[in-house]
């Protein structure tokens, strides 16, 4: 139907365009030809923000990063920098520094978001229980970053460390952008309730696998990594967005796409409820930017097939993160 007619033309038009940037492969010159032929701004039915990307990303360049995200459609992007690198128990002795995947610490997202106004943009971050975490990413945030994030470490999510980050959030009116992972990330989930109460003005952004495990209520489902078929409904993901409208769910990577497809009933049954609160991001490493390799580009054809009308697409792949994060 029409609506069907308009975005395969979008993505022919993006394909097209970043055809001509793979054939320019200077990796200064390449980002000219592009820019100049798509003079016209992309209309909001265009425009896609992708609020989970890194630089860096196992050794991949920032020209491979820029081509990937013109790829998939992506007209505005969140970097998310790593912390210091540093031997502590809150980075598994070093394992888990640059976010477990080589990822760039902020001084390589910056130059990016310089050089594309309105189009890149960075978070700020560090190791929390580093001495003068809180001063480090204050100062980030008095120069441009639009949230902390992401925030990826071995300690409790109820920690006094992690408490003075969602007070610095509140404070400077950004979110806080967490990876969950059981026993080794952000640890404690079901002590998110109780920091969800206590900063009421502090926005959360959810992020992997034990928070999307958590929209299952199945005490089996909810500690594996990817856990597989029918939802059973009501767990604490679907709890914690519906009692608290300062949370929010990050949908990127193999943990958002996964609980989306494990179960596409229970899919729609949730887009539809959360709509609000749910935020495209693709937190994926790959050069290509199309599917079937891409889960970026598999998470947006999941979202136009999932979500219940067009309004509810628009939120969840822009306007949900316009809104949140200021983005101009
Ligand atoms: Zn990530
Ligand atoms: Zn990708």
């Amino acid at each position: 139907m029409g609506e069907g007619m308009t975005r395969r033309q979008v993505l022919g038009a993006a394909v097209a365009g970043a055809a001509t940037l793979v054939l320019s492969a200077k990796p200064q010159a390449a980002e000219a030809p592009a820019t100049s032929q798509s003079t016209t701004k992309p209309t909001w039915d265009e425009q896609i923000i992708d609020i989970h990307q890194h630089t860096n990303y196992h050794g991949r360049s920032n020209a491979a990063l820029l081509h990937h995200q013109k790829r998939m459609g992506v007209t505005q992007t969140v970097l998310l920098p790593s912390g210091s690198n540093v031997n502590t128990q809150s980075t598994l002795l070093g394992k888990a520094n640059g976010l477990y995947a080589g990822a760039g610490p902020i001084d390589t997202c910056v130059p990016i978001a310089q050089a594309h106004p309105h189009v890149y943009y960075f978070m700020a971050n560090e190791v929390p229980d580093l001495p003068g975490a809180r001063n480090t990413i204050e100062k980030w945030l008095k120069n441009g970053a639009v949230g902390i994030g992401e925030s990826k470490f071995n300690v409790p999510c109820d920690s006094p460390e992690m408490q003075s980050l969602y007070e610095l959030a509140a404070e400077y009116q950004v979110p806080i952008l967490m990876h969950f992972q059981y026993e080794t990330f952000n640890t404690g989930f079901a002590n998110l309730e109780k920091m969800l109460k206590k900063f009421p003005k502090t926005h959360f952004i959810g992020h992997a696998q034990m928070m999307w495990a958590n929209i299952d209520k199945n005490p089996q489902n909810v500690i594996q990594n990817y856990p597989k078929g029918k939802v059973d409904r009501g767990g604490l993901t679907d709890k914690y967005l519906s009692d608290y409208p300062n949370f929010h769910a990050d949908m990127s990577a193999g943990s958002g796409l996964n609980a989306l497809i494990r179960d596409e009933d229970h899919a729609r049954w949730f887009i539809e409820r959360h709509q609000d609160q749910m935020l495209f991001g693709s937190d994926c490493e790959d050069v290509a930017g199309v599917s079937p390799r891409c889960t970026g580009a598999n998470m947006i054809t999941a979202i136009q097939r999932l979500a219940p009308n067009k309004e509810a697409m628009r939120k969840l792949l822009y306007k949900n993160a316009q809104k949140l994060l200021k983005l101009t």
